[in-house]
């Protein structure tokens, strides 16, 4: 005979980075909105200075969210070197999949006792066997598109990727190679795709696999996954505006959607050069621009001036008709802003379902991860413009200044991109709405938590 409980307790556990921590914060107000009591659970040290003053804001904006913290051993993974990635984001996963036993004594601790458990994906495969010896549900939380989730419950079965020029999963239009992120076809072992690997393989298991999309971007997508555990699309989880003493003076001086806003998300670094060709061609643009800088892959590691980066004589050009920083700006202050037109982004999917949200055009330049197979998803709805040939941005190859620039001045003349955006914008803020696809599948996961023994 089944009770209810209504008010259930859920458990969050994110992973490394502002890109999987986001999602499940922005998860918190739609759950607490519901009754649903919630213990974060929050790897700590954090490996970003982003992660721990989000966390820090999160605690205080949300007093009735209990926090428990997993202590990780550091330093990480250096019995295992052939294991290391390149990436200090995949390797702190690797160190927090390995703090996964800490994760046992700790959840039959909480009380009230937990309905579920919500796990970031780049932990499943070593959190299911916890979830499952104590017969605790648990939901995997994938931060990226429905369409690399495709990718990611797939590759461990794939034969030899690397042969083939196109990657075919059953039921979903063949991927190309050249999508594929580049650590997945190594011949060498590599944290990321010890992660991919395993977890893609695990998370069968799983009671459910939450996704930060929805039906009218991705239907295809979410029609063709048809065995358990249910993909759950819930998104776009709007953002939450957390009180900030944030100066956007620059940005209030510009007339209305006449920037450029370009940024390449928390944890993407460009090289040197290609920073300065950027700067290059911003310039050469003509439009105004605001851009956000990153040398180093880790906040904390990134302290270069902005003038040593760029150079005395780029950076007066610069100051012309842009603004240029290396701090933290909260996006999606900026993205909302009335004077913002466009973004040059990097693809992350949390950038890409913000701008969505926002109703701002594209320019993609991919870097890396899962960022080409969601430029293609933006660039198929109208929002935005991929200049494939630019490539993965770690790649030999700088795009030169000239180059951008006329990409830009291409892409922002173009005044289709903006009203497909109107359109997009208002696809995806009826998919969250009330009685909306994503609105009711969360409802209906919520209801089925009160109507759990
Ligand atoms: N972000 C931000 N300010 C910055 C850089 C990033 O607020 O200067 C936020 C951005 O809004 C997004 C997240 O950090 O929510 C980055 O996630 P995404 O998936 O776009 O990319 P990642 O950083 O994981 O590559
Ligand atoms: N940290 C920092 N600046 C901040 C917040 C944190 O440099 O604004 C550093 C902090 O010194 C620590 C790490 O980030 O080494 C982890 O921060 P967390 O908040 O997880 O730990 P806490 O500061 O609470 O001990």
């Amino acid at each position: 005979m089944s009770t209810s409980n209504l008010n259930p307790h859920i458990a969050l556990l994110p992973s490394a980075g502002m890109g999987h921590l986001t999602p499940f914060i922005r998860l918190i107000p739609l759950l607490t909105s519901h009754n649903v009591k919630i213990t974060v659970i929050t790897p700590h040290p954090t490996l970003s200075i982003s992660e721990s003053e989000s966390l820090s804001e999160l605690f205080t904006s949300f007093p009735q969210v209990t926090r428990k913290q997993l202590h990780l051993p550091l330093p990480p993974l250096d019995d295992e070197p052939s294991s290391k990635s390149q990436d200090p984001f995949y390797n702190r996963f690797e160190v927090i999949r390995r703090s996964s036993h800490l994760l046992s004594p700790l959840l039959s601790s909480l009380t009230p006792p937990l309905s579920a458990l919500i796990t970031d994906m780049s932990l499943a495969s070593t959190v299911i066997p916890i979830t499952n010896s104590l017969q605790l549900p648990n939901y995997i939380f994938f931060t990226s598109s429905a369409k690399m989730l495709s990718l990611f419950l797939s590759f461990h079965a794939l034969d030899d990727p690397k042969a083939k020029d196109f990657i075919e999963i059953s039921g979903f239009e063949p991927i190309p190679k050249s999508w594929i992120p580049p650590p997945l076809l190594d011949d060498a072992n590599n944290a990321m795709k010890i992660y991919f690997t395993e977890c893609g393989k695990k998370m069968k298991e799983s009671s459910g696999i939450l996704v930060n999309t929805y039906e009218s971007i991705e239907g295809e997508s979410l029609k063709a996954f048809n065995s358990l555990p249910p993909v759950i699309a819930i998104g776009p989880l709007p953002p939450i505006k957390f009180e900030r003493n944030q100066s956007l003076a620059w940005l209030d001086d510009q007339p209305a959607e006449s920037v450029l806003y370009v940024s390449f998300g928390s944890r993407t670094a460009i090289s040197r050069e290609q920073i300065k060709a950027l700067a290059d061609g911003l310039v050469k643009s003509g439009k105004r621009f605001l851009w956000v800088v990153k040398d180093k892959k880790v906040d904390r590691d990134d302290e270069t001036e902005l003038v040593d980066l760029i150079g005395e004589e780029l950076m007066e050009r610069v100051k012309e008709k842009g603004m240029v920083v290396k701090n933290w700006l909260n996006q999606e202050e900026v993205l909302s802003h009335p004077a913002v037109g466009w973004f040059l982004s990097h693809c992350g999917w949390n950038s890409l379902t913000e701008a969505i949200w926002h109703g701002v055009p594209m320019l993609l330049w991919p870097q890396h991860g899962d960022q080409k197979i969601n430029a293609d998803l933006v660039e198929r709805i109208g929002v935005g413009m991929w200049v494939k040939s630019w490539g993965w941005g770690d790649s030999v190859v700088v795009v030169k200044g000239d180059e951008i620039a006329d990409t830009v001045r291409e892409m922002t003349g173009n005044e289709l991109f903006r009203l497909r955006a109107a359109q997009v914008q208002d696809d995806a803020r009826k998919a969250f709405g009330e009685g909306g696809s994503s609105y009711d599948r969360l409802n209906d996961l919520i209801d089925s938590w009160k109507c759990s023994p």
